[in-house]
């Protein structure tokens, strides 16, 4: 399916039938249309972007520099909206994982990893996924829907609003870095991020820079490009096998965009150098890739892109066909690509206790239909 013809299919619903009108999600051009529809100047729309965005405010009453009468008129028409909040979940490592519900009731994870000089959100592009990846749990979850940008947004005024993290700081942010690395597959839904990480990186606003966001895809050849010229983030690959072979059964999508094509398209992505590599991400998967003969094929295969790997320990899950690699072979595989000159950490797995863990996220919704259907089925 083409990308135009996916954005349809899965498109998320039109906004709202309260009536009123979500200020979350539009852009600065939008905000000053909207600004013109309801009378006001232009100059409205940058301090309206000011007290959602740099202040977090949701009530319009405390937006002081606004007129009494402005104010009313917003409360009347518009609200400043978030995500409810399905499920909380804390684990003893401090990760902080949360089941997120949609307007139309659909949910999906977003995951906050507290270190100890960055805090990183893990947000979801999608509810469920197309990728099918076979070591993936919410590639057991057909797709259900794209989000909109204010959906992606949402994530991250949450995790903004849990953390207290108000008005934006300029240093030691609880929230300092984001990564599309959760449920879905961000290229697949490409205008929805696009909208939303522009409007995290404004400098005005919630001003995470471009250089501290990542986008994870499994590799959705033609819009690496755009991704890269339009958004200039940090771009990882989930690479996870060095031949078509075995790509091709374990990220399906290899079989449209085979390695070949891939390895092309990363050669040219905008603005790579030293400084600015790309991460390819590989699933320790025990006796499936992780050889030292796999290990040497991978440093060979990336020699043209500046690159750096993350190895990622298998996380399992329940009924999942894979098992985690050894600690002895993930530290040989790890040896030889240090070795041929690339940085090659090993993720330590976070929130493994609460299933918040890369590759463990699945929307509730489906758990629950699933575990109802096996009730019924046992009756
Ligand atoms: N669709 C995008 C982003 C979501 S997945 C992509 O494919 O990149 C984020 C990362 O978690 C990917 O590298 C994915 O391959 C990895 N992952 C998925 N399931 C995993 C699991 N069970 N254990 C470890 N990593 C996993």
């Amino acid at each position: 399916m083409s990308s135009e013809k996916h954005a349809a299919t899965f498109a998320p619903p039109a906004v709202d039938a309260s009536g009123k009108r979500d200020l979350i999600g539009l852009d600065r051009g939008e905000l000053e249309a909207l600004m013109a529809e309801v009378g006001e100047p232009k100059f409205r729309a940058r301090q309206l972007w000011h007290w959602l965005y740099h202040r977090g405010e949701r009530d319009f009453e405390k937006m002081h520099n606004l007129s009494k009468e402005f104010r009313v008129r917003l409360a009347d028409k518009f609200y400043v909206g978030r995500p409810g909040v399905a499920v909380s979940l804390a684990s003893i490592d401090g990760t902080h994982k949360w089941l997120l519900e949609m307007r139309d009731g659909q949910k999906v994870e977003a995951v906050h990893i507290p270190e100890e000089d960055r805090g990183t959100l893990c947000v979801s592009s999608q509810v469920g996924c197309t990728l099918t990846c076979k070591f993936c749990h919410t590639g057991t979850q057909r797709l259900v829907r794209n989000l909109a940008a204010d959906e992606i947004l949402g994530q991250v005024l949450h995790a903004r609003d849990h953390l207290g993290e108000w008005p934006s700081p300029k240093d030691g942010r609880m929230l300092s870095n984001i990564v599309m690395m959760g449920m879905g597959e961000p290229l697949y839904n490409f205008d929805a991020v696009a909208k939303a990480l522009k409007i995290v990186m404004d400098g005005e606003g919630i001003a995470i820079s471009k250089r501290r966001i990542t986008l994870s895809t499994a590799g959705v050849v033609p819009l690496i490009e755009r991704c890269g010229a339009e958004l200039g983030v940090n771009l990882a690959i989930s690479l996870h096998a060095v031949t078509d072979e075995l790509r091709d059964q374990i990220v399906p999508i290899n079989k449209k965009y085979p390695i070949k094509e891939l390895m092309a398209a990363l050669e040219n992505y905008p603005g790579l150098s030293n400084a600015r590599r790309i991460t390819f991400e590989y699933v320790m998967l025990k006796g499936v890739n992780d050889s030292p003969a796999d290990a040497r094929a991978l440093v060979k295969l990336i020699s043209k892109v500046p690159a750096k790997v993350n190895l990622i320990p298998f996380n399992p899950w329940p009924g999942a066909p894979f098992e985690r690699s050894t600690p002895a072979a993930i530290r040989d595989f790890s040896d030889i690509v240090f070795d041929a000159g690339y940085s090659s950490p090993v993720r330590t797995p976070r929130g493994e206790d609460i299933m918040a863990a890369c590759g463990q996220l699945k929307s509730d919704s489906v758990k629950q239909r699933r575990s109802e259907r096996d009730r019924e089925a046992a009756a």
